[in-house]
């Protein structure tokens, strides 16, 4: 088996407005069948005019606490808490979950590769926009294709980021091994593999998180097309069922 990663060059500056899967259809000649369009959020969240400016922001009470205990700018605490719809941790950094159910530090916002002054939110809906982009794609080019859109995150336990999935369309988030043989006969009772998690960091090998200009990058050699609906919130867990975040919710009471 062999897996091919594959830059698609020449991607503009998006602007708000800009028709993403026309200018990938029109940077990525060959797409084929099965091929998986791994899509930075940024680049979604730039064409849904997602910008904003920390100056235009008016800070609640709330927001003021938070920032006294973190340091950081009562404006951006708001716009943080303004994406979030619970936050589990405040200080040092502001670990919340998204309107979209993603759990990330700082909701998402990123002042990287945006240019000036401007922040950029994550997009509402991203398996949406997966959609939209993905059947836009199929229908110029009449071949059936996956979308994954990412964003960098960080990680319990460990330094140093990657690339993770954020929204899908036409793949399943995981593999299921639970049920399979291993090498032994022993019957796998827990593994599950979280593909498009996978998908996303070894994309990220080409896009890297500075100037290279690299938001979109095509995953060819993997089987893991399907037709069905999908969508991330399949592999989000439950809340009452994490460990991790109930032990945060605890610190944050005492
Ligand atoms: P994020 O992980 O979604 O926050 O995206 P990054 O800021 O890490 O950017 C990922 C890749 O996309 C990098 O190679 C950036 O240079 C590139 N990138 C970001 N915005 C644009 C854009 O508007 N046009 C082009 N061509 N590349 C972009
Ligand atoms: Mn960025
Ligand atoms: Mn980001
Ligand atoms: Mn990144």
């Amino acid at each position: 088996m062999s897996l091919v990663l594959k830059a698609v060059e020449n991607i503009p500056l998006i602007q708000k407005d800009d028709d993403i899967a026309d200018i990938i259809c029109k940077n990525a000649s060959d797409i084929a069948d099965k091929d998986i369009i791994v899509i930075a959020s940024t680049i979604v969240s730039k064409s849904l005019g997602l910008t904003f400016r920390e100056a235009d922001i008016i800070p609640s009470a709330e927001a003021e606490r938070i920032a006294a205990s973190n340091g950081k700018d009562p404006r951006f605490v708001q716009a943080i808490l303004d994406e979030s719809i619970e936050v589990f941790t405040e200080t040092p950094f502001m670990l919340v979950r998204n309107k979209n159910g993603h759990v990330c530090i700082n909701a998402g916002i990123d002042s990287s590769n945006v240019g000036g002054d401007l922040l950029l939110k994550l997009p509402e809906k991203p398996d949406n926009y997966a959609e939209s982009i993905g059947k836009s794609i199929e229908q110029k080019t009449g071949k059936k294709i996956s979308v994954i859109i990412t964003d960098t995150n960080g990680r319990s336990f460990k330094d140093g980021q990657t690339n993770v999935a954020i929204g899908l369309y036409n793949i399943k988030p995981i593999r299921q091994w639970i049920g399979e043989e291993d090498l032994y006969g022993k019957v796998l009772e827990i593994s599950e593999e979280a593909v498009v998690d996978e998908i996303a960091g070894a994309a990220n090998l080409v896009m890297g998180e500075g100037g290279d200009g690299v938001p979109v990058v095509i995953v060819r050699g993997l089987d893991f097309y399907t037709n069905e609906k999908v969508s991330i919130k399949e592999m989000y867990r439950d809340q009452e069922k994490d460990l991790v975040l109930q032990g945060l919710l605890k610190l944050k009471e005492k």
